[in-house]
């Protein structure tokens, strides 16, 4: 067999499945037979025609970095990895020079030349059959943990990498604005270090499963509960020490979490906003705000949240709501674009 079927993304909601060739593996590099794929937030702002990350219909592209499968080939000079080992895949798009200033301090994440293999741009392409990566960055899986968890572990990463930016001693209070799935996978990541949870979120449902996969303490339904009132009785009327902006609403998310957040306390963006956020200066000036943005993460925070999942120190079948063939990558996009309606959090491409 020498082709696959392959999502080709020429712009905006158009998206096709195509027959390509399977990529060969050359030295050092590891094919993956894709056993599933996460439909990320940043897929869908493209898909909304929004965000830095488009395809054109002049520049047709492919997609897909939340993924894990199993091992299918290996190319020369690999070891450490045999042919049907399930495996993480970790993004082609944190390929990094190694060389550069944020390289040698091992913020490999901030490099200049990210994602780039020479003078061409890679990325995972997690929304077809098959898919190519260096064998470095496949992380073998324990078998308790399923392909379908392995392949959220980058949102898993993100959070672990949030964490680390803000790091909070047990016992500190975190509000979470935004229950999707970057909003559940750090309060869970969270919730694993100690720190106690409020999470807020849009619909009943998406905080009901909140509370259920371990990513909240409390919960605040934004329209029916008062949020600032909820957040000052779960931290006794102090302010919360954290608060993570998961949601990024330009009018909305970040002027509320500097209201949120205790004087001296940390607020970190960890959603993309499309347009500038509104943001009142005085407030953050008073209270001294230290104010964090969370881009991605560094490979050790990867092995981190492989660690916490295979210690099951967080749940990630949980989030799984949704899960489609490749055929129907279209329908998927749409149940991830419109969760108030299909109620997904995490919607998954299993080709
Ligand atoms: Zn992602
Ligand atoms: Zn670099």
């Amino acid at each position: 067999m020498t082709s696959q079927r392959a999502a080709v993304f020429h712009g905006g909601r158009d998206i096709r499945v195509e027959t390509l060739p399977i990529p060969e593996p050359g030295p050092g590099e590891v094919l993956i037979r894709v056993g599933a794929a996460g439909i990320c937030g940043s897929d869908v702002l493209a898909f909304r025609g929004l965000g830095p990350w488009q395809h054109s219909a002049d520049k047709p592209g492919r997609d897909g970095h939340e993924l894990a499968g199993e091992v299918a080939a290996l190319g020369a000079g690999v070891t450490g990895l045999t042919v049907g080992q399930r495996v993480a895949v970790e993004p082609k798009h944190l390929i990094n020079c190694g060389g550069c200033p944020p390289c040698t301090a091992g913020r490999v994440h901030l490099c200049r030349r990210r994602g780039y293999v020479g003078d061409t741009h890679v990325t995972s392409e997690g929304f077809a059959e098959y898919d190519l990566c260096p064998a470095g960055r496949a992380h073998p899986l324990p078998d308790h943990v399923s392909l379908a968890a392995g392949a959220i572990l980058d949102c898993y990463a993100c959070g672990v990498h949030t964490y680390n930016l803000v790091e909070s001693p047990p016992g500190s209070t975190a509000v979470i604005l935004g229950a999707g799935t970057m909003g559940l996978t750090m309060g869970q990541v969270a919730r694993s270090n100690g720190l106690k949870v409020l999470l807020t979120g849009m619909t009943r449902e998406s905080l009901d499963l909140a509370v259920k996969a371990g990513a909240a303490d409390e919960v605040a339904l934004v329209g029916v509960d008062d949020v600032a009132a909820a957040a000052a009785e779960f931290t006794q009327g102090r302010g919360a020490d954290l608060v993570v902006d998961a949601v990024a609403v330009p009018e909305v998310t970040l002027q509320q979490s500097v209201e949120l957040v205790t004087p001296g306390g940390h607020v970190c963006v960890l959603g993309v906003y499309p347009s500038p956020p509104r943001l009142e200066p005085h407030l953050a000036y008073v209270k001294e705000v230290s104010l964090h943005w969370s881009n991605s993460y560094a490979p050790p925070e990867y092995v981190t949240a492989l660690d916490l999942l295979a210690s099951r120190s967080v749940n990630a079948d949980a989030l799984i709501t949704h899960r489609y063939p490749l055929d129907r990558i279209v329908e998927a996009f749409v149940a991830a674009e419109e969760k108030d309606r299909s109620l997904a959090m995490k919607v998954l491409i299993q080709p």
